[in-house]
């Protein structure tokens, strides 16, 4: 049986619980543990797929062509795992399986309750099996809030029918600053760990954000009131970089206070790649500026995973990589002047997509690295046609109907969940031998996540060849273009999909 952390955090939202959840995984993963990670958000939405990237941040999407929200994005990239549908679960979810199980008579006429009705449903997600030794469950917002009670009760009725010893509730909260008095305070957290305490949760552990270590006595008062060893509250101290939140914990001795809880035996960690990381971001290195012309840049988290990805490439490749944010609606060549490579992300509609086609055409002229990534491919064939191959009218029809086609809605293919509707998750690709895409990849079928509606047109795939554009991978029936490449140039490749959702900073550090 799988053992269970449970990570609530409590005083404010946005304390980082993502990323010590997947620093709990990480310290597991170092002794050799294997790990999954699931997220349950109150919230009644059914799924965030609804839900506003501004608000929100990107929306992430899993091999099964789930639209998530970022913190699984997190879970992927800190550890290497594949998560999926089951993995990132509402309120709102639950409450539409337990009305459509009442409908359709599952109750069989039974008064449909919180208790157990809605707790049972909540605790059949998180005991859904997996093959792994610990499942850390994230429960989104904060004690306290209305939406979250009956996901209390749900895991402390779990901790009970698993067996205490099976399960670790892990509370996140914060410990503020007081310039004036020169005091870290301690009062948020006691009240914080109270609050669960009223739902019967006593935690196990505790995560105090804080600007600084908490001394030997804070830790010891903290303990104190709120009924747990001093070694048992962990400073989350605040740091420059996420990556180094697992060091953080190991050097406080995290893995021994789980270890000791789970009777498991203590023992160190092989925290290496880790450290990789902390020496790469210390290191005196060449920095490469890439242009990133984009539109959703007042939107914090909006290309969160290509920032990501982007980090990773500079640890693999032993530069700083600095991402220059170009607004694409007021592009101008001047913009690229002093980048080292230009990236054309994903988008959706009109605006800007004239400074995304300059952006395109500026790279190809100039010898410039080019990287299209879903609407940077369509921007990029639609410039080739245009300049290249010479047809002006070419455009996608997302953006006009009055145009050479050469982006377009596509149905005639194997992709399933096609029609009116975004292509999503996984999809296989076969890469053409002989291309630069083989290069990067150094395979020739390959499998990456999509999210968008309109494809390269294939009627249009020899005259693009014929004027020097390769289509370098296709989906298997040899419909859909899914990347393309220019062999005369230095580098101009471009992807009908999105490479950043799995690139994984463990990856990155394999090598190093
Ligand atoms: N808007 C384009 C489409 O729907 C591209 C989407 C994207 O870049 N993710 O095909």
């Amino acid at each position: 049986m799988s053992k269970y952390i449970f990570v609530t955090g409590g005083v404010v939202s946005s304390l980082g619980k993502g990323v010590s959840a997947a620093s709990l995984g990480a310290l597991l993963q170092s002794r050799g543990y294997s790990v999954h990670v699931r997220k349950f958000d109150p919230y009644l939405n059914v799924d965030p797929g609804t839900m506003s990237p501004l608000q929100h941040g990107e929306v992430y999407v899993t091999n099964d062509g789930f639209e998530t929200d970022l913190d699984l994005g997190y879970y992927e990239r800190f550890l290497g795992i594949k998560l999926s549908k089951n993995d990132s679960v509402s309120g709102g979810r639950i409450y539409w399986e337990v009305l459509n199980a009442e409908r359709r008579g599952d109750y069989l006429g039974a008064t449909v309750q919180m208790i157990p009705h809605v707790t049972n449903k909540i605790k059949e997600h998180i005991a859904a099996p997996t093959d792994t030794d610990f499942v850390i469950c994230e429960i989104g917002g904060t004690v306290g809030d209305i939406e979250g009670k009956v996901f209390l009760e749900s895991i402390r009725q779990f901790a009970n029918d698993v067996g205490r010893r099976n399960v670790m509730f892990a509370h996140l909260t914060l410990a503020p600053y007081l310039e004036q008095s020169g005091e870290l305070k301690t009062k948020p957290t006691q009240m914080s760990v109270r609050r669960l305490l009223e739902n019967g949760i006593q935690a196990d552990v505790l995560f105090v954000r804080s600007p600084r270590m908490l001394t030997a006595d804070e830790r010891a008062k903290i303990g104190m009131f709120c009924n747990l060893p001093a070694k048992n509250v962990i400073t989350s101290m605040d740091v420059d970089n996420i990556y180094k939140i697992p060091l953080v914990y190991d050097s406080q001795d995290v893995f021994s206070i789980m270890a000791q809880h789970f009777g498991l035996p203590d023992a160190a960690g092989d925290m290496s790649k880790i450290k990789k990381i902390e020496q790469y971001l210390n290191a005196d290195l060449p920095v490469c500026t890439i242009g990133m012309v984009g539109k959703y840049f007042d939107v914090s988290d909006a290309y969160k995973s290509l920032n990501e990805a982007l980090f990773h490439a500079g640890i693999q490749n032993n530069v700083r990589v600095k991402v220059k944010k170009i607004d694409a609606e007021k592009f101008t060549d001047a913009d690229c002047a002093d980048v080292d490579g230009i990236i054309v992300p994903g988008g959706f509609g009109a605006r800007g997509v004239e400074g995304k086609i300059a952006a395109a055409k500026y790279a190809r002229e100039n010898n410039v690295p080019y990287m299209g990534i879903c609407l940077g491919m369509q921007v990029a064939v639609i410039e080739f046609m245009c300049d290249v191959v010479g047809d002006e009218r070419a455009n996608s029809t997302e953006f006009t109907k009055n145009c050479t086609p050469v982006i377009d809605i596509m149905r005639d293919c194997d992709a399933e969940n096609m029609g009116g509707t975004l292509r999503l998750g996984a999809y296989p690709c076969e890469i053409k031998p002989g291309t630069m895409a083989e290069k990067i990849y150094g395979a020739s079928h390959i499998s990456e996540r999509h999210r968008h509606r309109y494809e390269v047109n294939i009627e249009y795939k020899d005259v693009l060849e014929k004027n020097g554009m390769i289509i370098s991978g296709m989906s298997p029936d040899g419909k859909l273009p899914e990347m393309i490449e220019i062999p005369t140039h230095r580098f101009f490749v471009a992807g009908q999909f999105h490479p950043e959702f799995q690139s994984a900073f463990v990856a990155a550090a394999k090598d190093k």
